[in-house]
Order: C-alpha cells, then sequence, then structure tokens
C-alpha cells in the first residue's frame, strides 16, 4: 500500500480534474478564441473555471489570470509589477525564506538595478509585521511575502504586514505567493490585503503546468512577453483549456470542505507528534501557528536523501526538508535557525486529506526501523 504524504511537492489529481481534462480534450477542444460554437464552449470552460477560482479567493473573475503556474505567476507579478511600478521608487521588500521562483526572480531584478531588502525571522525564529515594517521606506514599490512556507509550513504574518505597509505606504504594491495556503489556510483577497496573489493548480488537486495570478482591479501590471489578447494581454498565448477546466473543477471541489479537511489533517498531524515525541533523536519544527498540511523534522544523524529512499522502499513518499538544488539548502531552515546537521537530516511531512491514520503509522513505523538499519 502507498503512502504518500509529499503533498506539498504536488496532488493527485482529482477525479473531477482527471474528467474536465477529457471534456476538454475529446469534446470542447476549441480555441477559445475563434468564433464559432467549438470556440465558444472552450471560451465557457475558461469563464468557469475562473469564475470557480474567484468565488474560493473572494475576488471578481476579472480579476484572475490563468498562467502556466506559480512559477509564472509569481515572474509576472515580480517583474511586471516592478515594470509598472517600479520606475522611480526602486526598493522590493521580500522575505528571506520565499520560494525560489520569487527568490530567483528577485535576484534577477537585483541584477537589473532594484534595490533588495529581504527580512529574516526574528532570533526566536519567529516572522513579526514590525520586521517587514522596519524596512519599508518612501523608495519601496513592492512587497513580497508568502503565505505558508513551503519547507516548514510557517504561517507569515501577510494580513498584518500588508495592512500596516497600506496604511504608512499607500502607494506599495502587495504580492502574496499563496501557493502552500490556497484551500488550506482560510484568507480571502480582502483580507490579505495583497494586489497581486499568486496560486498553483497542481497544489490543490489540478494538474501541473497552470496556475493563477490575482491582480486587484484598478492595479497595473505588465506582461512579460507580447502576443494575443488572451488574459487582457498580461499572459497572451492560447489558454491551455483542459489544464485551467481542471484547476476550475478541482477548486470547485476542494473549497466548500477546507474546514473539514483542515480538521482531518490536524488531527493526522496530531497523531504524528505524538508518536514522534515517543522517540529519540527526532527533532520537530512545530512552528506556533503554522499550517497543519506541512511539518518539518529532522532524524538527527540520517541524512534526508538517505533515510528518503529508505521509506521510499517501503511506499512511503515524502520530502527532503529542505529544498535543495544540487545538493546546495535553500537556505529556508537555516533563516529559521536550524543549524547545519539538522538541515542535513531534514524531512518535510505534508499532508492532503486523502491520508489516513494508517500513513501516520506506517511513516512512524519507517523512521523507526530506518533509525535501527541505517548507519548513523
Ligand atoms: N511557490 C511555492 C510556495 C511553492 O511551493 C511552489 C511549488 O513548489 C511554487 C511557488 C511553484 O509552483 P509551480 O510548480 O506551479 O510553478
Amino acid at each position: 500500500m502507498e503512502h504518500y504524504l509529499d503533498n506539498a511537492a504536488t496532488t493527485k489529481p482529482c477525479a473531477e480534474a482527471a474528467a474536465a481534462v477529457m471534456r476538454c480534450v475529446l469534446e470542447n477542444y476549441g480555441n477559445p478564441s475563434s468564433l464559432h460554437r467549438k470556440g465558444l464552449e472552450a471560451q465557457h470552460e475558461i469563464d468557469s473555471a475562473r469564475e470557480q477560482i474567484a468565488h474560493a479567493l473572494g475576488c471578481k473573475p476579472q480579476e484572475i489570470l490563468f498562467t502556466s503556474g506559480a512559477t509564472e505567476s509569481n515572474a509576472i507579478a515580480l517583474q511586471g509589477g516592478a515594470a509598472a511600478y517600479g520606475r522611480k521608487r526602486k526598493t522590493i521588500v521580500v522575505s528571506a525564506v520565499e520560494h525560489a521562483s520569487v527568490g530567483n526572480t528577485i535576484e534577477a531584478l537585483a541584477m537589473q538595478g532594484f534595490v533588495i531588502k529581504k527580512v529574516y525571522p526574528s532570533a526566536d525564529g519567529i516572522y513579526r509585521a514590525s520586521d517587514f515594517l522596519k524596512e519599508v521606506d518612501n523608495d519601496t514599490f513592492m512587497i513580497s511575502m508568502m503565505l505558508v512556507n513551503n519547507e516548514n509550513g510557517c504561517r507569515m504574518p501577510v494580513e498584518e504586514t500588508f495592512r500596516a505597509v497600506k496604511r504608512h505606504f499607500p502607494e506599495v504594491i502587495t504580492h502574496c505567493d499563496a501557493v502552500q495556503g490556497f484551500l488550506k489556510v482560510p484568507f480571502r483577497t480582502r483580507t490579505l490585503e495583497a494586489d497581486y496573489i499568486s496560486i498553483s493548480g497542481h497544489k490543490v488537486n489540478g494538474l501541473k503546468g497552470v496556475g493563477a495570478l490575482y491582480v486587484r482591479k484598478g492595479v497595473r501590471i505588465k506582461p512579460l512577453f507580447f502576443g494575443g489578447h488572451q488574459e487582457n494581454g498580461i499572459r497572451p498565448g492560447t489558454e491551455s483549456v483542459p489544464l485551467i477546466a481542471a484547476f476550475g473543477a478541482a477548486v470547485g471541489k476542494l473549497y466548500p470542505t477546507i474546514e473539514k479537511r483542515c480538521a482531518h489533517v490536524v488531527g493526522l498531524r496530531n497523531l504524528l507528534l505524538q508518536k514522534l515525541q515517543e522517540m529519540e533523536g527526532v527533532l520537530v519544527r512545530d512552528i506556533p501557528g503554522s499550517s497543519p498540511y506541512i511539518l518539518n523534522i529532522s532524524l538527527l544523524g540520517y541524512r534526508s536523501e538517505i533515510v528518503l529512499h529508505f521509506l521510499e522502499k517501503r511506499q512511503i513518499y515524502i520530502s527532503s526538508g529542505s529544498a535543495c538544488s544540487k545538493g546546495v539548502s535553500s537556505g529556508v531552515l537555516e533563516a529559521f535557525g536550524a543549524k547545519r546537521d539538522e538541515v542535513d537530516s531534514a524531512l518535510r511531512i505534508s499532508f492532503c486529506a486523502e491520508n489516513t491514520t494508517e500513513d501516520v503509522l506506517a511513516l512512524v513505523e519507517g523512521l523507526r526501523i530506518a533509525q535501527n538499519t541505517l548507519v548513523h
């Protein structure tokens, strides 16, 4: 039996998403820009997906742009926002623990002459709005903060920070990468105080290769490339109707059950925490107020990759706890105060509503056996 506990990496597409793909591949396969009936059918698929997603975010359908995924949503928000608002003011304030799609875009903007101010958590490993506010000044045109960190589940103080920034510097544009929070941690566009919000299809039981960017009405943004009129010209190119329809179907399914799913996941997480407490040599990063969907731990003394592959043989699938690129850690766990050896042994467990008690117990058993079997 498989135990898939790597849902922050990607989720299994739901049956509704798969059915939407089939429908758009086999029946509604027209080009949405075509003026005949096949075009209208395809356009209708996009319109209803846009409505589903707008409903789940609490915004107007016209405020949603479809993209190829959250990497692109983040790129458009940051680069397109910089092109629209970064002429006179040059500073972007950003958390130091963003996903690479924000972090590396920010590096590219730095190369173009923008000033980047990275904000680290306080010494106690907690992010506070005041840490960000200290960095915002009259040269700031944008602030970007993720909603939930993808490595340790940390719920960032987005609402409080963005509200305070808007109060003191109303002209500053706010961007939130909400990929790991969407349909998991309840939020509305209005309460988030974000001008741009990035979300991804494959993290919410949709398919890979589709995402969306919320752009608040009246807020400007520039395209990264040029073509047709699609997505208001901000994201030109013939739309991937099957992926968009699948995204809409998955969101339509998940949105009404946010609380129920969350309660189930909290139960699984609590069970896991309790079982891990009974074990020796496990460091648990249980950050106060974090998303219940992600838990980062270290099996001290055992390298992440070795444990990951050991568990894989038992059909238990988790991630190494630190997003590594060619063996170099992303630095997120270090930013939260983790030491080198703790980072090297970090593991990320990430849940979905389909996970069961058996999954948790299989994982705990697998970790115990790893401790007894693997060379320390
Ligand atoms: N932002 C966060 C926080 C993520 O976790 C991810 C995916 O891991 C992304 C952005 C990128 O999303 P996508 O795979 O849709 O490009």
